[in-house]
C-alpha cells in the first residue's frame, strides 16, 4: 500500500478533498493510506508559533524550522522508504510522467505544504528530497499542490481505477492527448456521433482513435507533437482516415 503523509497547517483542506471520488476509493479499498500531519502540533510554545518575520527584513511571514522538522521526523516514522516533496512554485514542475513514476516505485511520499512566505531554507536543504512545483504561478498554500500529486499517482494505482476505465488510455501516457468522448443520445443539437463508432467493429474503432489522437494533439498541443516520433504526414494520413468515416464532422476536423 502506498502511504502518503501531507504535512499541513490546514489539515481540513486536505481531509476533505480526501473524501470524495478516486481518491476516497482507493483509500477504502486500502491501495493507498492518506495521514496528515499540522506542524502546530509541534510547537512548544503557549502560542503555538509556527511563522516568524524573515531574517534581512521583507514581506510575508516564514515558517519556522522547528515545529516542520519535528513534523517530518514524525511522518517518516514507520515509512520504510520515505520521500519527502515540498510543494513550492520553485520546483521541478509536476508532469504525467512523473506521477507515473511515483504510482510505480514503492517510496511512500511525505508531502510538505507550505505557507506564507514559504520554508525556512534550512529546513529544505536538510530535510527535503525534492522540490515540486504544480505550475508556474503562485499559490497561498501548498495542499493544492498535494491534492494534484496524490490523485495524479493514485489514478495510476493498479486497482484505483476499477475495470471499466484504465489510466492507461488517458492522455500523455504515448505522449499524445486522448480523442474525443462520446455517449448517449446518438444526436445531440443536430450533431452526430461519428458511425465508425457505433459498428462494433473493434479494429476499425482501434484505427480511428489513433486518428483522433494525432489530430487532437497536432491541433491542441503543438509541442506534444513536435516531441513525438510524427511527422506531418501522419497528421495529415490521420485526417484523410476520419474524413472517410466521419464525412467533415466537426470544425476540429475541417482543415487548418
Ligand atoms: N514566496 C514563495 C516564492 O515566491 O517562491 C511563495 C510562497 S507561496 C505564497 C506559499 C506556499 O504555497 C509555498 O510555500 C508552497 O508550498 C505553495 N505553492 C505556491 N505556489 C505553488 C506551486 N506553483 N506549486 C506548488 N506549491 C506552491
Amino acid at each position: 500500500m502506498k502511504q502518503f503523509h501531507i504535512i499541513s497547517l490546514f489539515p481540513e483542506m486536505i481531509q476533505n478533498f480526501f473524501q470524495e471520488g478516486v481518491v476516497a476509493r482507493a483509500s477504502k479499498k486500502e491501495l493507498i493510506s492518506l495521514e496528515v500531519t499540522n506542524p502546530r502540533d509541534f510547537t512548544h510554545d503557549i502560542h503555538n508559533t509556527v511563522d516568524d518575520k524573515p531574517f534581512g527584513g521583507g514581506d510575508g511571514m516564514v515558517l519556522k524550522p522547528e515545529p516542520i522538522t519535528e513534523s517530518i521526523t514524525s511522518a517518516k516514522q514507520g515509512k520504510a522508504n520515505p520521500y519527502v516533496i515540498y510543494l513550492s512554485p520553485q520546483g521541478n514542475l509536476w508532469n504525467d510522467q512523473r506521477a507515473k513514476s511515483l504510482a510505480k516505485d514503492n517510496r511512500d511520499l511525505v508531502l510538505i505544504c507550505g505557507r506564507y512566505a514559504g520554508l525556512d531554507q534550512r529546513v529544505i536543504d536538510a530535510h527535503v528530497d525534492e522540490e515540486i512545483s504544480i505550475g508556474d504561478y503562485v499559490l497561498s498554500g501548498g495542499e493544492l499542490g498535494a491534492c494534484v500529486l496524490i490523485d495524479s499517482i493514485a489514478r495510476q494505482i493498479p486497482g484505483v481505477l476499477g475495470h471499466n476505465s484504465s489510466a492507461e488510455e488517458d492522455s500523455f501516457k504515448d505522449g499524445l492527448l486522448e480523442g474525443p468522448q462520446y455517449t448517449r443520445p446518438k444526436e445531440f443539437e443536430g450533431q452526430l456521433v461519428p458511425e465508425v463508432l457505433l459498428n462494433g467493429d473493434h479494429k476499425k474503432i482501434a484505427e480511428i482513435r489513433r486518428a483522433f489522437k494525432i489530430i487532437f494533439t497536432y491541433r491542441k498541443r503543438p509541442d506534444l507533437f513536435k516531441a513525438s516520433d510524427l511527422t506531418k504526414e501522419d497528421y495529415e494520413h490521420a485526417l484523410a482516415q476520419v474524413r472517410t468515416h466521419l464525412g467533415v464532422h466537426s470544425a476540429l476536423f475541417t482543415d487548418k
